[in-house]
C-alpha cells in the first residue's frame, strides 16, 4: 500500500564495520521515526550476507534488506589493491542494481532519501537524479567528520607543512590532530590517496545532510563547530547531525533457546572480571605479535576472551572483507602450550565472537580494542574502560580522544620493532583492572554511557536530530513531484 510515511534507502557498503551501523540506523529509523526502510546491502562475499548480522534482524519483517548480487573483481582491479579502492570500485558496480530496483519500488511511498556512508558517494548523483534528498552518514566521531568537512576546504600548503615538518593539523574549533595520529592520505599531499580522499570530502559536504555517530555531550566542541552557526558549519551544504550513539542491538534469545557457550562462561565469572581482547571485523597481527599478546595476558593474571585470527604479516586490516577466510581449523600459531596453561582462566575464540552480547556482559570488566568506532561506542555504551590499541583508518585519532581526551582508555605505545612486548601489555591491563587509575577510567566510561543515553531517549539531541532528518523528508516527499522511473 502507498503510503505518506517517508521512504529512507540505505546503502551499506562492504566490511561489517559498515553493514552493522547502517542496519542500525535503518532499525532506529523504522522503529523510533515511523520511516519505511529499504536497506541494500553490498558486499564482496555470500558469507557475510548470511552473516549472523543479517539473521538478527529477523523480528523486524518491515526492515527491508536487500542483498545486491556479489561483484566479481578479479579482472577490474590489480592483485592485492588498497582496501578503499575495492569497496569504492564494488559500489561503483552495483549503481545500475541499485537503480534499477529503487525504481521498481511501487507498493510503498516513492525513496525520499538516500543515505550512504562515506563509501557510497558514488551512488549520490543517482539519488539526486531521481528526485530524492542525500544524506552522508559518517558511522564515526564528529571529530574525524570535522576533520573531513575541513579538508574539503583547505589550502593544499596547509596539508604540505602538517605531511613535512609534522605539526599538528589544526582544525578550526577542534582539537588539533597530532601527525602521529594523522590519517594516511594526509601522508602525501597531491598523491592518489590525498586527492581521492579530497574529492570525497567535497561530495559529502555537497550532500542535504552529514549524519554522525555521536553525541553532543560526547563531543561538545567538533559538535559545536559543526553546526549551521559554527565554524565549520559554513562549509557544508546542509545540516550536520548527531544521531548517536547507535550499537548493536542483539535479538533476545527465546525462552529456553541455548545460550552461546561464551555467555555461559562468562555468567559463572566473578562480575567486571574478564579481560575482552578484539582487533574488530578486520584486525590481523603479525605471528610475533600474537605471541606477546598470549604471553602478555598470561603475564597479567586476568580472566580473559581473546578473539583470535590467523596471523597476517604487514596487513592490519587482513579480514576487512571476510571474516570467515583462514579458518584452519588450528590454533596452532599460539605459543606452545598456552591453551594448556589458560585452561579454566581464558577462552580464545577463532575468528568471530558475539561482540555485542560480551561487552554487555557484567562479567566484562575491560576491552583491548583497535578502537573502530563500532567497537568503542559498543564499549562506552556498556560502561568499559579500554586499552586502546589502534591499527587503521582513524583509529590512532580515536585512540586519543578516548585516552588523553575522555580519560576512559590508556594507549599501547609503539616499540622498537613494531611488536608490542609482554610486559607492556600485562602491565596495562593492570592499569585498568587493579590500580587505582583503572577504577577512575570505570567511573567516567559509566558517566559517558548514562549521557548516550540522555541522548537517544525521547527529549534527547540524537533523538531530536532524526526527527528533523524525518521533518525534512516529509516535506520533501510533499512538495517534490517525485522523478522516479526506470
Ligand atoms: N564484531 C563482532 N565480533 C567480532 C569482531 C567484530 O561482533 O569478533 C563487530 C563489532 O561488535 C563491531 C563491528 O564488528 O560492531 C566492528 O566494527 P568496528 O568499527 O569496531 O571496526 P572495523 O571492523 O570496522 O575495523
Amino acid at each position: 500500500m502507498v503510503t505518506s510515511k517517508p521512504h529512507a534507502i540505505l546503502l551499506a557498503s562492504p566490511g561489517m564495520g559498515h553493514i552493522i551501523p547502517m542496519v542500525e540506523l535503518g532499525k532506529r529509523l523504522l522503529t523510533h521515526h515511523a520511516f519505511h526502510v529499504t536497506i541494500f546491502v553490498v558486499t564482496t562475499d555470500s558469507a557475510t550476507t548470511n552473516s549472523q548480522i543479517l539473521e538478527q534482524t529477523s523480528n523486524l519483517s518491515s526492515l527491508n534488506i536487500v542483498n545486491v548480487p556479489p561483484i566479481d573483481l578479479s579482472d577490474k582491479l590489480p592483485p592485492n589493491p588498497p582496501l578503499a579502492a575495492r569497496i569504492g570500485l564494488t559500489i561503483v558496480e552495483s549503481i545500475p542494481f541499485l537503480r534499477s530496483s529503487i525504481t521498481s519500488i511501487k507498493d510503498l511511498s516513492p525513496p525520499s532519501a538516500l543515505i550512504v556512508d562515506m563509501f557510497g558517494l558514488p551512488a549520490i548523483p543517482m539519488a539526486s537524479e531521481l528526485g530524492m534528498l542525500t544524506y552522508v552518514y559518517f558511522a564515526t566521531s564528529a571529530w574525524f567528520s570535522a576533520v573531513t568537512v575541513y579538508f574539503s576546504a583547505v589550502d593544499e600548503k596547509i596539508m604540505e607543512t602538517h605531511a613535512e615538518s609534522r605539526e599538528p593539523l589544526l582544525i578550526p574549533g577542534c582539537e588539533p590532530v597530532r601527525f602521529e595520529d594523522t590519517l594516511e592520505p594526509f601522508l602525501s599531499p597531491g598523491g592518489e590517496l590525498y586527492e581521492g580522499y579530497l574529492q570525497a570530502a567535497k561530495d559529502i559536504v555537497a550532500a542535504d545532510g552529514i549524519l554522525m555517530n555521536t553525541w553532543q555531550d560526547l563531543e561538545p566542541s567538533a559538535t559545536k563547530a559543526l553546526r549551521d552557526n559554527g565554524i565549520l558549519g559554513r562549509f557544508t551544504k546542509g545540516e550536520t547531525y548527531e544521531i548517536g550513539p547507535l550499537v548493536r542491538t542483539i535479538e533476545a534469545k527465546p525462552e529456553g533457546g541455548e545460550k552461546d557457550a561464551i555467555l555461559r562462561w562468562l555468567d559463572r565469572q566473578p562480575p567486571e572480571s574478564v579481560i575482552y581482547v578484539s582487533f574488530g571485523s578486520g584486525g590481523t597481527m603479525s605471528e610475533n605479535q600474537m605471541r606477546e599478546i598470549a604471553l602478555g595476558l598470561e603475564l597479567s593474571q586476568q580472566r580473559f576472551v581473546w578473539v583470535v585470527r590467523p596471523p597476517c604479516e604487514g596487513d592490519a586490516s587482513g579480514t576487512f572483507f571476510n571474516v570467515s577466510s583462514g579458518i584452519d581449523g588450528t590454533l596452532s600459531y599460539l605459543p606452545e602450550g598456552f591453551l594448556g596453561r589458560t585452561e579454566g582462566v581464558g577462552i580464545v575464540v577463532p575468528m568471530w565472537a558475539s561482540q555485542a552480547q560480551i561487552l554487555e556482559h557484567p562479567a566484562t570488566g575491560m576491552f583491548v580494542t583497535h578502537c573502530g568506532w563500532n567497537s568503542v561506542l559498543e564499549s562506552v555504551v556498556n560502561g568499559v574502560p579500554m586499552v586502546a590499541w589502534p591499527l587503521y583508518a582513524e583509529q590512532k585519532m580515536n585512540a586519543f580522544m578516548l585516552s588523553e581526551e575522555l580519560g576512559v582508555a590508556v594507549r599501547v605505545k609503539e616499540e622498537a620493532g613494531g611488536v608490542v612486548g609482554r610486559e607492556q601489555i600485562a602491565e596495562l591491563m593492570r592499569r585498568v583492572m587493579v590500580d587505582e587509575e583503572g577504577v577512575g577510567m570505570r567511573s567516567k566510561v559509566k558517566e559517558l554511557k548514562l549521557s548516550g543515553e540522555k541522548a537517544l531517549c525521547m527529549f534527547g539531541s540524537s533523538h531530536h536530530s532524526l526527527c528533523e532528518i524525518r521533518e525534512a523528508c516529509e516535506v520533501h516527499l510533499q512538495s517534490s513531484d517525485t522523478k522516479l522511473s526506470p
